[in-house]
């Protein structure tokens, strides 16, 4: 069991979440996720959260006073035996990756803040973050995108919460390889077959072609995940002589 506390100004955004496989571990009760507004919590009479930026400059800046009441009523709620962390979505942090999101399901509670105009004054982030995540090397309008990403990234490493118990660990980034080629039914359609090999029931070569698709596509599309994969000479040659074939 995971929980989830956003801390943001667009709750409704989370509603997509009750959607599909999270949805089912919500009600499985194998996840939780409560959004906090943090408009709700401004002490400003007309309920403002942002500011103009000291020093100029464009666009306009979160304030401390509501993001931070807000973390301290959940804070009070997180019992002193439970793991929890506090990851700010923002694309000035760490990129997020399948490693952090494993040391991520490790945690009881995970509590995201999202940032919303220009971004966030940085002495709440100094007070109360633990990490700064970012979804990739590209600005969004806020953090509530970045958010369901963590959520559902980290979700699904649950046990119960895939269909199949360990089902991610044959797919993309989870052993640092993307994942092979998938086909259903039928066997052909336009003018396509299956490759034959997956009809073969021949499970050893089954593998071995999926680990050879696996190993062409990781080194065509990320040549930077392609270079840390460590192969014997002999698997080397193999797999040299398979890119021959299906070149
Ligand atoms: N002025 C900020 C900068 O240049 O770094 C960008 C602020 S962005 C418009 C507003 C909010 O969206 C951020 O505070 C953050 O919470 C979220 N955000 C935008 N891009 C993101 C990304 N790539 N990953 C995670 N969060 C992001």
């Amino acid at each position: 069991m995971i929980r989830f506390d956003i801390l943001t100004l667009f709750p409704e955004y989370f509603n997509v979440m009750k959607l599909s496989v999270i949805g089912n571990a919500m009600e499985k009760g194998l996840i939780s996720l409560e959004t906090h507004d943090i408009r709700e919590n401004s002490e400003n009479k007309h309920k403002k959260t942002d500011d103009y930026p000291y020093g100029g400059g464009q666009g306009m800046v979160m304030t401390v006073q509501p993001v931070y009441d807000t973390y301290r009523k959940i804070k009070e709620q997180i019992g002193s035996d439970e793991k929890s962390i506090l990851v700010y979505m923002s694309p000035k942090g760490k990129v997020m990756n399948q490693d952090i999101v494993k040391e991520l399901a490790c945690y009881d509670r995970i509590t995201i803040l999202c940032g919303h105009y220009e971004g966030m004054d940085q002495r709440v982030i100094d007070e109360i973050v633990d990490m700064e995540l970012s979804i990739g090397d590209y600005v969004l309008t806020g953090g509530e995108i970045p958010a369901m990403v963590l959520v559902d990234s980290v979700s699904r490493l649950i046990p119960g919460v895939l269909a199949e118990e360990d089902g991610y660990v044959n797919e993309s980034h989870y052993n640092g390889l993307l994942e092979y080629p998938q086909y259903t039914r039928p066997e052909e359609i336009l003018g396509k077959k299956v490759p034959e090999v997956l009809l073969s029931g021949h499970h050893k070569n089954i593998n071995r072609w999926r680990y050879f698709q696996s190993l062409m596509i990781t080194e065509k599309n990320r040549p930077d995940m392609f270079e840390k994969i460590q192969l014997s000479d002999k698997v080397k040659k193999e797999y040299e002589k398979f890119k021959e074939n299906e070149l």
